[in-house]
């Protein structure tokens, strides 16, 4: 038994988010990005903040959401809550994330 406690605690976020499902909502991102041309830092900071990585910029500079594996934590809606740059939702009732552990 602590063996196993062990190797949970040293697991990686990565392999611990794997073990989520998620039911995508096609068509309907339950978040959005809202058109900008330069992206404020609060949003440029959400591709490295977001723990599920849905966040990245395209070859243009703006930050663009791809919220397939959203685990609804809320991260990017308080970052953003002063620059208004996202439109935050949560997902339709049984879509998004399914946690396995928790
Ligand atoms: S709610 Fe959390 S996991 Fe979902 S997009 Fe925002 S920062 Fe990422």
């Amino acid at each position: 038994m602590t063996i196993m406690l062990e190797a949970a605690a040293a697991a990686k976020v990565e392999e611990k988010l794997y073990q989520n499902r998620y039911l995508v909502d096609a068509g309907r991102p339950h978040i959005k990005v809202r058109p900008h041309i330069v992206p404020s830092k609060a949003l440029l900071a959400l591709t490295h903040a977001c723990p599920a990585g849905c966040y990245s910029q395209n070859d243009q500079g703006q930050v663009e959401a791809s919220v397939d594996g959203c685990v609804e934590c809320g991260t990017c809606r308080v970052l953003t809550a002063k620059t208004g740059e996202i439109e935050w939702n949560y997902p339709r009732g049984g879509f998004g994330v399914l946690y396995k552990f928790g």
